[in-house]
């Protein structure tokens, strides 16, 4: 009974729900599918793949721009499925929700954005030492083009960013800090609300990475008080190249465009200054990822439909489970303590064995695994660590997927490669 779940929500997860993901039961090389790198991105669910074919069949039409009933309704599918994702994040007005293609569109649309406006010569923009390249680049680049100093803060030895040394880093020169929600390499849990209410103190919007957050617990950024939050679809049952960016309305309505062309204005004349549409469209330039949308709409429905009481217990129970057999298997070393606050992802090092032989080691095995650094290579550098084997979870992901990973990891050897 860990972490306080009613077991009775246990059926809606794992076995229960495999035979919804046609995917599962290939055999890719020959051998049944173990799927563990849904930290990567996860299967898709029928009904998403029902709901993307269902749209192309019936509804596809260009979007905001016919005047005919086909466009209508493609038009309030998508702006539905608007109004699907602010109720999912918690968010005030469905114009609070940007579509993006995922968590490193956002990034780079708020730092040429928001960080161009708000950021220049001698400030300090703050992210942490566990950031993951779309939520560093960005920033380090909007550092480099501006004259700003990029502060970064170090993770401590629980794989967190202490609420402590956050604050510390803040100060009269910061301008905006950008933080992950959840490590994508540990699977540990920042303390984002108190980060946030410490930077907001000192007048310091404050940008979320919550890739890895969205797919394992309910997020609400009201309660969070995130200036900015970012997910991608296809990390949490959905499509890929979907995802979407939250910003409290009163940062996000005078935003410049990010992208320039159709869809973002009002009217074009040769000799008069361009006037825009307001957000969120003006920050979607062109035709966007209508079926994505929708597809994400399904996804989203799939969880929700899920619960997230039975989704955490079901992450608990794997994490537990994985990181108490994994401690016991020899030369395995389990990086931090992913059983904290279970998100899904447990990293390891197989001492003498690089991690991608481990992974080519697995995949003979069906077992896709991630390996190597993971896009946070700054941060396997401050862990002293050529790489770990991560091993995240999804919905459908059983106990008896893990004990087969660790009867597969057992027989790795090292020079075997
Ligand atoms: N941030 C984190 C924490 C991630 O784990 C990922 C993907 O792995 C990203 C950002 C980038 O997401 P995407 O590739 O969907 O844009």
């Amino acid at each position: 009974m860990s972490h306080g779940i009613p077991a009775d929500t246990r059926s809606t997860v794992g076995r229960a729900v495999r035979d919804r993901f046609p995917i599962l039961s290939t055999r890719p090389g020959g051998v049944p599918l173990t799927y563990l790198d849904n930290a990567a991105t996860t299967q898709k669910p029928d009904s998403v793949l029902d709901a993307i074919v269902g749209y192309y069949s019936r509804d596809n039409s260009n979007i905001g721009r016919g005047h005919y009933r086909l466009s209508l309704n493609a038009t309030e599918l998508y702006e539905g499925a608007r109004e699907r994702v602010r109720q999912v994040l918690g968010a005030q007005h469905p114009d609070e929700v940007v579509f993006t293609q995922g968590t490193t569109a956002a990034t780079n649309l708020l730092a040429d954005t928001f960080g161009a406006r708000v950021v220049g010569r001698g400030d300090q923009v703050v992210v942490s030492g566990m950031e993951h390249n779309s939520n560093l680049l960005p920033w380090r680049r909007l550092c480099e083009r501006s004259g700003a100093e990029l502060v970064v803060v170090p993770v401590d030895g629980d794989g967190r960013v202490a609420a402590a040394d956050f604050r510390a880093a803040l100060g009269p020169r910061v301008r905006l800090a950008a933080v992950a929600h959840v490590s994508n390499v540990l699977g540990t849990v920042n303390p984002v609300r108190e980060m946030i209410a410490d930077a907001h103190r000192d007048g310091v919007p404050v940008v979320v990475d919550g890739a890895q957050a969205v797919p394992h617990r309910p997020v609400d950024v009201r309660e969070l008080d995130a200036d900015f939050y970012c997910f991608s679809g296809h990390k949490v049952y959905g499509p890929t190249g979907t995802g979407a960016l939250y910003g409290r309305r009163e940062l996000l309505t005078d935003l410049p465009p990010y992208q320039v062309g159709g869809g973002t204005v009002k009217g074009v004349a040769h000799d008069e200054p361009v006037r825009h549409v307001p957000v969120p469209s003006r920050l979607e330039a062109g035709t966007p990822d209508v079926a994505g949308a929708i597809g994400l709409v399904a996804a989203l429905d799939f969880v929700d439909g899920l619960g997230w009481d039975a989704v955490r217990r079901h992450d608990a129970e794997l994490v537990d489970h994985a990181v108490r057999v994994l401690r016991g298997v020899d030369r395995v070393r389990v990086v931090g303590a992913p059983e904290a606050d279970p998100s899904g992802i447990v990293s390891v090092v197989v001492e003498g064995v690089h991690p991608y032989d481990v992974g080519g080691h697995l995949d003979r095995h069906g077992v896709a695994v991630r390996s190597g650094v993971h896009c946070a290579s700054t941060f396997l550098d401050d862990l002293g660590l050529l790489g770990t084997v991560r091993i995240s979870f999804g919905v459908y992901n059983t106990v008896d997927e893990i004990d087969f990973l660790v009867r597969a990891l057992e027989t790795v050897r090292p020079g075997e490669w």
